[in-house]
């Protein structure tokens, strides 16, 4: 039962139903959220015995007291271990403070000031920096452009990472020095960067000497199915291209262990690191080297992340299961929506009829469910066709979580058989 397939009544009918349903739901008195990709309290449990650790025992392997100043690379263990899962060189990867965002924020901002290795001149000099966004994409990476001039051109992000046509096209510009990558479980969409789609991001030839790709690896071992994607190894394939300098790869325990305490990783070329630490070096004395070894102690080694993360996957899993059971039941087979059903990561990307997110995040948020703005994995905050709406499930109780999607469904329907009616 198309929408395109009934009459003008039968559109009525179904409207009005909808009217109905949506009249009761602002009755309901809903206060639910689904804007965020947090980890919820049960998540954040699974790594409380960080709240003991270290202990007494504040010394490292290498007998550094992690109390003191010092040690501008981190932990030598916890980068071993998310080596490992990078699959980076550990002398290629540095570990650092609670947040890898804020390493993409300093590391943009050290090219505008400084240029980065094989820059002619600081960023900040050239009269446009241009960064390519593959949309829909993670709208803080974007906020970090629009914070400092970066002109941002939108990208069809594709089931295999970014439309590379387009992306081909685009660094014939030598103003395009940039483009931001999620490779695993891309938020919000899910999709995995395959092997060719990074080889050939590795082996573009660009007009910008410097081009880099900011390959953001946020997922990279957040799996919802038993099976464990393998992130393409774009330090490798950039070597192997002639174009060592290209990646910037980052990562965090944000969604490992705690989202406002954890550690964060960058991974890159040795000249990169160099760079890097140079520069984050007149920042900071070092990480906060307790909390580093409070990981290893917790995490132990691979086996002991994956470990944790398969808890995770407990708890996720069946609330992402309650997202696609309503959508289907609710909007299968009428032709008003498409969305993803993400193998890993913290979102689903669902598309409403052109011009309608807009309409459905305002009903939505009326009946006291909030949703994250219409527009906002898009630069600028402006999606061109105006039907994208990120899904976080991993917040809330599966319950609300039931009732705030059924109530999405609603909406979505209100406003595609409004649109239709005219
Ligand atoms: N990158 C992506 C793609 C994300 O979705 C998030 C969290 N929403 C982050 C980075 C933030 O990472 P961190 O907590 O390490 O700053």
């Amino acid at each position: 039962m198309s929408l395109d397939t009934l009459s003008p009544d039968e559109i009525r009918a179904l409207h009005d139903e909808q009217q109905a349903a949506y009249e009761q739901l602002k009755q309901a008195g809903l206060a639910l959220d689904i804007t965020r990709g947090k980890p919820s309290s049960a998540q954040l449990d699974l790594s409380n015995a960080l709240l003991d650790l270290p202990g007494q025992d504040y010394k490292d392997a290498a007998g550094t007291d992690t109390r003191n100043y010092g040690g501008v690379v981190g932990n030598v263990q916890l980068r071993e271990i998310f080596a490992e899962l990078l699959h980076v060189p550990v002398e290629q990867l540095v570990t650092g403070d609670n947040a890898s965002l804020a390493i993409m924020h300093d590391l943009i901002v050290f090219a505008m000031l400084k240029g980065t290795v094989g820059s002619q001149q600081p960023w900040a000099q050239e009269e446009e920096v241009v960064f390519l966004c593959p949309s829909p994409g993670y709208d803080r990476h974007f906020a970090i452009c629009e914070q400092y001039g970066i002109t941002m051109r939108t990208i069809d992000m594709l089931d295999d990472g970014p439309d590379m046509a387009a992306v081909r096209e685009a660094v014939t510009d030598p103003a395009v020095k940039g483009i931001w990558i999620v490779p695993t479980y891309a938020n919000p969409t899910g999709a995995v960067v395959s092997e060719a789609v990074a080889a050939e991001l590795a082996a573009l030839e660009t007009a910008a000497p410097d081009f880099r790709i900011f390959w953001d690896n946020a997922y990279a071992v957040h799996h919802l199915t038993e099976e464990r994607t393998k992130t393409a190894d774009i330090v490798g394939l950039c070597a192997a291209s002639g174009h060592p300098d290209r990646p910037f790869v980052l990562a965090s325990t944000s969604k490992i262990t705690f989202a406002g305490a954890g550690v964060s990783f960058f991974a890159s070329s040795p000249e990169n690191i160099a760079w890097y630490t140079g520069l984050v070096g007149k920042r900071t004395i070092g990480p906060d080297k307790v909390n580093q070894l409070r990981h290893v102690r917790l995490l132990g080694d691979v086996d002991g992340v994956h470990a944790l993360m398969d808890q995770h996957r407990e708890i996720l899993a069946p609330k992402f299961a309650v997202v696609q059971e309503v959508l289907s039941a609710r909007l299968g087979g009428l032709d008003v929506a498409t969305w993803t059903d993400p193998r890993g990561g913290y979102f689903v990307s669902l598309d409403v009829p052109d011009g309608c997110a807009t309409r459905v995040v305002r009903l939505a948020k009326e009946a006291g469910i909030a949703l994250t703005p219409a527009g906002a994995s898009f630069p600028y905050g402006k999606d061109p066709r105006d039907r994208n709406i990120r899904i976080a499930p991993s917040f809330p109780p599966i319950e609300e979580l039931r009732t705030a999607m059924e109530g999405l469904a609603t909406c979505v329907l209100l406003a595609a058989t409004e649109q239709r009616l005219g």
